[in-house]
């Protein structure tokens, strides 16, 4: 007891305070001594005093409105009032007041007005630790009021952010189902742009795409944008949408350091964004003047619908992939077909041309074989035999010769040397060579040529070959006391030659197929022939740069024609291969 702790004594009897402190300034105490109501009050400030002992009778102002008092200043200072045994109305109103004891005078035994003190001071002390544990846990409490207060303003702000971003969610859920249930890629970039228009507040966007390792080109943009595109179409301007594609990260233009094209006009506050799908840059989209507060729904946005682009593009190219392969099946097919019809007529034409050597050749080795039994035979006889076998030689020449020529002539092996010619002549030429054979057989024939038509620019041996496998063909299928007429007429720039008959005509179906190799549209009624003539006549007249057809009617005859270019003074005579 007595750690420097401060008493002050109240009473107007110096004696009492002497009493007081003769004891306890023993003991440690600082004593101050009031022998007056206002001084003692004057000296009462809050924690000056741990115990004041005060006198309950105080003449002015008595020891009870004292007591008061101090607890108003100092609610710790702990008071024991002391008075006679007769002041016990006193005593009471005092403990009312809160005082901590009455020490009853005179004072006998010293041990109860310690006692008393050693009470009050414990009590003092209590109270005093309750107040620093008041104080802790006032800070506790304001401490975690303030956590309080901060998680709930995160609480509402997160709420807020949540309800910003409800739109934006939503967009994202309706851009990512569109985009899986779209199968076209065009259409569901339109989306995307929309979506960002609808719900970022985004006035202007712009989509690339990378094509293979080429530089990105514009697939989608805002309907607002227009003459906005200009600015992506120069090379120049490619510096920051490359530098996204390269680096993967988003660059706004308070980050470039480069310059943007045409003095940034339609897109202010530009950001790039990558559009990143399967570790590689899909492309790139420009946004112009993004919302900052709204940058990360933005990146979600993007990512999102990356991915389901990413899905589609592969999707298409897997669907154009397996369209080419069946679109190759199909050629492949074709031409499949095609090469076995082409050895199907092959081996047709080879069994044909082994039976129209074998008739000549068995015919000679007959004639030949007779000259060489008979020798005595008329000399007369003998030489009918002779002029069989020369007639049957000529018929296996022209067999192979005109085999052979075809081949020539489709391997580009024959040297046509065009000059000028005049049409009539040659067929005038043509039709005296058929006229005694057509006599034979009571055919007319006959050469109506237009008066003075151009010289045309032709290899007189080609085109002479040409205009022969037409006669022969119109004699061919001409029957006795048919008509054939040859004409030539002009058709600037060309001149046109026909041959025409009053023959059996050919099917229409077979119309242009007659001008194939090997075909033949009447094998079964007329003999002979190789299904060849008229391919080396299309041939021929290909390589002069001209046309040939053919009208038919069935039962009534052909005309087949072709035309020949007009020679024209400033056209040399060339030599063509
Ligand atoms: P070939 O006469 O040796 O069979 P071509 O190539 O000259 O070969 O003729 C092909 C086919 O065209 C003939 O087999 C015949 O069916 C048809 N053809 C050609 N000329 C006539 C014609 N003047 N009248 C009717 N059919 C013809």
């Amino acid at each position: 007891m007595g750690l420097q702790e401060k008493i002050l004594v109240v009473d107007t009897d110096q004696g009492v305070f002497k009493y007081l402190s003769a004891r306890l300034a023993k003991n440690g105490f600082l004593m101050q001594y009031a022998s007056d109501s206002l001084e003692a009050i004057e000296l009462v400030k809050p924690g000056s005093f741990d115990i004041a002992i005060v006198e309950v009778d105080m003449p002015e102002i008595n020891g009870v409105t004292i007591l008061k008092r101090f607890k108003e200043i100092d609610p710790y200072l702990q008071v024991l009032m002391m008075g006679n045994t007769g002041d016990a109305r006193q005593a009471m109103g005092a403990l009312k007041y809160k005082a901590a004891d009455f020490l009853v005078k005179p004072f006998g035994d010293f041990g109860d007005i310690g006692a008393a003190i050693g009470r009050s001071l414990k009590e003092k002390r209590l109270h005093m630790e309750n107040k620093a544990l008041l104080k802790e846990l006032e800070a506790a409490n304001r401490e975690l009021s303030e956590k309080v207060k901060e998680k709930t303003r995160e609480l509402r702000d997160l709420n807020l952010l949540m309800l910003d971003y409800t739109e934006e969610l939503a967009t994202v859920i309706q851009g990512i189902t569109y985009l899986q249930m779209s199968a076209d890629s065009r259409q569901a970039v339109e989306k995307i742009v929309e979506g960002l228009e609808k719900n970022f507040r985004i006035d202007k966007a712009c989509l690339l795409l990378c094509e293979q390792g080429n530089m990105p080109v514009v697939i989608g943009h805002s309907s607002s944008l227009g003459p906005g595109l200009m600015e992506f179409s120069s090379e120049k301007s490619m510096g920051p949408v490359m530098e996204t594609v390269k680096t993967g990260r988003s660059l706004s233009w308070t980050e470039y350091a480069g310059d943007w094209p045409q003095g940034r006009k339609v897109f202010k506050e530009w950001a790039i964004f990558p559009m990143r799908a399967r570790n590689e840059v899909l492309g790139v989209l420009i946004v112009n003047a993004p919302d900052r507060e709204k940058l990360d729904a933005l990146r979600i946005y993007i990512n999102m619908f990356t991915l389901g682009l990413s899905n589609l593009l592969l999707f298409e190219e897997v669907q154009k992939n397996g369209k080419e392969l069946a679109a190759k099946k199909d050629e492949l097919e074709k031409a499949n077909a095609r090469l076995r019809e082409l050895d199907a007529l092959k081996t047709n034409f080879m069994n044909m041309v082994v039976h129209d050597i074998r008739t000549p050749l068995t015919s000679i080795k007959a004639y030949t074989d007779l000259i060489i039994m008979y020798k005595d035979k008329p000399e007369k006889t003998k030489e009918q035999f002779a002029q069989i076998i020369k007639s049957e030689c000529g018929r296996l020449e022209t067999l192979v010769n005109n085999f052979l020529n075809l081949e020539k002539i489709e391997s580009g092996n024959v040297d046509f040397v065009f000059e000028p010619a005049c049409a009539q002549d040659l067929l005038e030429h043509f039709v005296s060579v058929y006229k005694a054979v057509a006599d034979a057989r009571k055919i007319k024939i006959a050469l109506d040529c237009e008066k003075d038509l151009p010289l045309v620019g032709i290899d007189k041996d080609g085109i002479g070959q040409v205009v022969s496998n037409l006669l022969s063909n119109a004699m061919k299928f001409t029957p006795e006391n048919g008509d054939i007429r040859v004409g030539a007429r002009l058709l600037d720039p060309f001149v046109e030659i026909s041959v025409q008959d009053n023959g059996p005509g050919i099917p229409g179906n077979m119309l242009s197929a007659v001008f194939n190799k090997f075909t033949q549209a009447h094998r079964k009624k007329v003999k002979g022939g190789t299904g060849l003539g008229l391919a080396i006549a299309k041939n021929i007249i290909e390589r002069h740069g001209g046309n040939i057809g053919v009208e038919s009617e069935e039962g009534k005859g052909s005309r087949f024609y072709f035309t020949l270019k007009i020679h024209r003074e400033a056209e040399p005579g060339t030599s063509l291969k």
